[in-house]
């Protein structure tokens, strides 16, 4: 069994070297470190030692794009969304949102370059942190409006569905999303391949059976070539006031059905 732990918020290798030796006591055989567009613009170098002196603490290196272009997980900012208005994601009420499009070419080629610079970091395992498209109830949006409803998605579903893109959410719609994020996988995916880096992937938690905010068909993401490792976050806490949650149903749920997912397809 391997163990691991993230790691975040402080870019100081002599107090993280500390840290690591910690973490190896704790029986760790891994750590994540998180690279945010922020690393990557003031501290590449940075990085880079960062994963060093995490190889010679004897633990593997996982890292993944901690909130780039608002479309990952993490407590982050996005500057690509910041200086690029035009790719940002649209609700279907017209709202522009603070998260790039999946589909947008441009924020594509900044992400492969993003993802091509972690792996020049010397890293083992690159994590896709819950790629998503928007989630309008984490910020207060509402629930039935839904992303993205920009004129190049609106086009492309167009392409490939014959009419309209419905301002609802449908099955439809979820299949589109679900294909868009396939596919910014497998455009990015050989990146890891060619510096021989795994391809693992964390995808969204189900609050209840149904919900989709991109990877809701667990079998279509854990398929893909580029994939290597296979999980989910059932994180409870912010659930904790929902009414009717349960916790142990959350949890176990995405667990039992994440490890069948993970079965299923040998990763
Ligand atoms: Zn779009």
């Amino acid at each position: 069994m391997e163990t691991g732990i993230s790691y975040f918020g402080n870019r100081m290798p002599k107090h993280i070297a500390k840290d690591l030796v910690d973490i190896k006591k704790h029986n760790c055989t891994y750590v994540l470190h998180t690279c945010s567009e922020i690393d990557q613009a003031y501290y590449p170098g940075t990085m880079k030692e960062i994963v060093k002196i995490s190889h010679d603490s004897g633990l593997k290196v996982q890292m993944n794009s901690w909130a780039v272009g608002g479309v990952f997980g993490g407590e982050a900012y996005s500057l690509f969304v910041m200086q690029n208005s035009d790719e940002v994601q649209e609700l279907s009420n017209g709202k522009k949102l603070p998260a790039a499009c999946l589909n947008s070419k441009k924020f594509r080629v900044f992400l492969k370059q993003f993802i091509g610079n972690c792996v020049s970091y010397g890293i083992d395992t690159f994590f896709w942190d819950e790629p998503h498209f928007y989630l309008p109830w984490h910020f207060g949006d509402a629930p039935g409006d839904y992303g993205c409803f920009c004129p190049n998605c609106k086009k492309l579903y167009r392409e490939q569905y014959g009419k309209a893109m419905p301002k609802k959410q449908d099955r439809t719609v979820d299949e589109f999303r679900e294909k868009c994020v396939a596919s910014l996988l497998n455009e990015i995916n050989p990146v890891l391949k060619r510096g021989r880096v795994e391809g693992a992937i964390c995808v969204l938690p189900k609050l209840i059976e149904g919900e989709n905010s991109g990877t809701g068909d667990w079998d279509r993401v854990a398929s893909l070539k580029g994939i290597d490792l296979f999980t989910t976050d059932p994180y409870w806490t912010m659930h904790l006031k929902r009414p009717g949650f349960n916790v142990e149903e959350f949890v176990r749920r995405n667990t039992v059905n994440a490890l069948a997912a993970a079965k299923k397809y040998r990763k």
